[in-house]
């Protein structure tokens, strides 16, 4: 064969499109859902977990999420179970994808939820009589405020690093002090006392403007890098969930990164392709999104404490 119909033959192979996976019927308006649940399927011990149940439990929605998991291993899917015990009436109202994320997980057993599980612990000191108070609390979804980041690129990093930082409170935020029994200047400290195997982070796209008094979507660029150090762990980055559009009506897609292949597939409703051109190409520790929403990084290493 010459060279031009090699070319040809390969061009025609190249967008011949056998997916390694599946898509979900869309019965409305519902992409916000399925992003999410091909997140949670393409989540290998979130995955391995639900396929363990057997129970018929109809407390949790693990039964409904194995006969999904099943269906998504064979064909395209329909959804009608989960949005039946999601109480979805209308399906052709959009959500938002993270209250879903978070509303799924509630409803799954402890056994299956607890890789998205992280635990923060809030310590709170009295600038006054020093006294501090300690509390923790378990959270699924880490939210990042963007506001300052109107024009520039928004650094994840720096932003993850802004949610721990030091805080102090003074002013209209003064806390209550119960040794001193009054509102009192405070410092604010959190930490996470217990890292999840799954870290999922929201950016707060979705933001009430002060200066116009309503809710607007920031568009801004973000750097979103490929790996992340928390406390002693690495994370690597696998699923984005996306946002295209604005307030009013978008839609919601889902990249991931397959533990079976290694490669990257775009999850569009009912089309799964693979991602040609993946964010993080070799040589490449972040990538540039306008419509990232969602990010999930999976734990790769625990580093020895450092002192
Ligand atoms: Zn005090």
């Amino acid at each position: 064969m010459n060279h031009d119909r090699v070319e040809i033959f390969r061009e025609k192979l190249d967008n011949f499109t056998i997916s390694d996976y599946h898509g979900l019927i869309s019965p409305g308006l519902t992409c916000y859902l399925n992003s999410v649940l091909q997140v949670f399927f393409m989540t290998e011990d979130f995955r391995g977990s639900i396929k363990r149940c057997c129970s018929e439990d109809s407390a949790t929605i693990d039964t409904v999420l194995r006969k999904l998991f099943d269906d998504l291993e064979r064909s395209l899917a329909e959804t009608q179970n989960i949005i039946q015990t999601l109480g979805i009436t209308d399906v052709y109202e959009q959500h938002d994808a993270a209250e879903y994320f978070e509303k799924i997980l509630c409803l799954t057993s402890p056994e299956a939820a607890k890789v998205f599980k992280g635990e923060l612990s809030h310590k709170t000191k009295c600038a006054e009589c020093k006294k501090e108070n300690n509390f923790r609390s378990s959270f699924w979804i880490l939210p990042l405020a963007m506001e300052n980041s109107y024009r520039q690129t928004y650094s994840l990093k720096r932003g993850l690093e802004a949610f721990f930082n030091k805080e102090k409170v003074c002013g209209e935020n003064k806390m209550f002090c119960n040794q001193c029994k009054k509102k009192q200047d405070a410092d604010i400290d959190c930490e996470m006392t217990q890292n999840p195997e799954i870290l999922t982070l929201l950016l707060k796209r979705f933001t009430f403007d002060y200066k116009w008094d309503c809710y607007i979507k920031l568009h801004c660029e973000v750097d979103v890098p490929q790996t992340l150090h928390i406390e002693n762990c690495e994370y690597d980055l696998y699923a984005l969930v996306h946002h295209f559009g604005n307030l009013s009506g978008g839609h919601y897609t889902a990249e991931i990164k397959s533990f079976e292949t290694g490669e990257w597939y775009h999850f569009n409703d009912d089309t799964v392709d693979r991602v040609r051109q993946p964010l993080f190409t070799s040589g490449n520790i972040s990538a540039k999104s306008r419509t990232a929403y969602l990010l999930m990084y999976r734990r790769v290493s625990t580093h020895p404490e450092k002192n």
